[in-house]
């Protein structure tokens, strides 16, 4: 929102409290445009997609640092039956688009036994670069602390992810929090430059041979403290999808902001006409958040209407 908003000469005062373990702060960043056991696009990819590469090449022509890395996604099959589902869903308009002209070989040391598909249209954002980023260039308009209530100037918006369901200001809203683990990886021999993805795992190679690994759903979990169940679940997974050993170098875990799935909410407080809400990011937040900036930046500059498909006042 701070960028979508000082792309449009607004003056903007981030305030945050700096918290160490965050859901952004945690996350992969990963965009991976089809997902989970029946291969289901993601959301409006079409229109999400080509907004997020734009904000974000756009960021990295401004400042000169790289924070989103375009990067093929690999999906493994899981089974001769998910294989023909994929054939059935050729069939729906906008899936074949994802595929990536020349698909790739899987390489070697994955489980790629009922074959494999390439996304083109992947990659992932370096969330805490971007943040670093940010905080740097907007240098003493951003300001460590809490925000305990709306600025007397302007509007206040509350980007509070999960910590915005003790707001009392929205606590009308059923936050559903969905708190995720995450481990990265030491896998010496595995020589792989794309996202691999199998069975609700996926490996993000981040250099050398360090891999990010992840990541699990506990909802209605509110801690963030990595647990050896959440470690034993993502191992498991990861034995599905390869022959390689490895071992743990760090295990991570924090609480995704959910209010509804994979569709975050933007807008005005009903009652409160300079209060504002953008949260609700859930797993997508990295595909989503850049077009719904925009939109809703646009709406606060008095140009349209914020898109009904996430406006706050149209969706609870
Ligand atoms: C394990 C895991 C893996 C994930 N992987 C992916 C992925 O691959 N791709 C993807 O798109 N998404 C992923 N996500 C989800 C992603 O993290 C979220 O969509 C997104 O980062 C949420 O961002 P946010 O800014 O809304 O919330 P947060 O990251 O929680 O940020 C909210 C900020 O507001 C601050 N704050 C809150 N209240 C106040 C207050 N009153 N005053 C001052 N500051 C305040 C907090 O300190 C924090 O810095 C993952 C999440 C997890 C946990």
């Amino acid at each position: 929102m701070a960028w979508a908003l000082r792309a449009r000469d607004r003056k903007v005062l981030v305030v945050d409290r700096g918290q160490r373990v965050t859901s952004s702060k945690v996350a992969a960043g990963i965009i991976n445009p089809v997902t989970g056991p029946n291969l289901t696009k993601a959301w409006r990819f079409e229109q999400l997609w080509p907004a997020a590469l734009s904000f974000y090449r756009s960021i990295q022509e401004q400042t000169g640092r790289q924070i989103f890395h375009q990067m093929p996604l690999v999906r493994l099959l899981d089974s001769g039956q998910q294989a023909n589902k994929w054939s059935r869903r050729l069939q729906t308009p906008g899936y074949a688009e994802c595929l990536a002209a020349c698909p790739l070989d899987p390489g070697k040391n994955l489980r790629a036994e009922y074959g494999a598909l390439t996304f083109d249209h992947a990659g992932y954002l370096d969330i805490r670069e971007f943040i670093t980023l940010t905080r740097d260039l907007l240098g003493d308009n951003w300001r460590n602390g809490e925000l305990l209530e709306a600025e007397a100037d302007g509007i206040t918006l509350f980007c509070e992810g999960i910590a915005g369901a003790a707001n009392p200001l929205f606590e009308w809203l059923p936050f559903k929090p969905a708190k995720g683990e995450i481990l990265t990886l030491h896998i010496p021999g595995l020589e792989q430059d794309r996202i691999v993805n199998r069975g609700g795992v996926w490996l993000l190679p981040v250099g050398g041979e360090k891999f990010r690994c992840g990541a699990t759903y506990h909802w209605g979990a509110t801690d963030c403290e990595p647990t050896p169940e959440g470690r034993q679940e993502i191992e498991t997974r990861l034995g599905r999808l390869l022959q390689l050993s490895h071992e743990v170098v760090d295990h991570e875990a924090a609480v995704r902001p959910v209010v509804r799935e994979s569709r975050l909410l933007c807008g005005m407080h009903p009652a409160h006409g300079r209060i504002g809400f953008f949260n609700g990011l859930g797993s997508k937040g990295v595909l989503s958040a850049p077009f719904f900036a925009e939109n809703f930046a646009e709406h606060l500059c008095g140009r349209g209407a914020i898109d009904p498909e996430v406006d706050l006042c149209r969706n609870i």
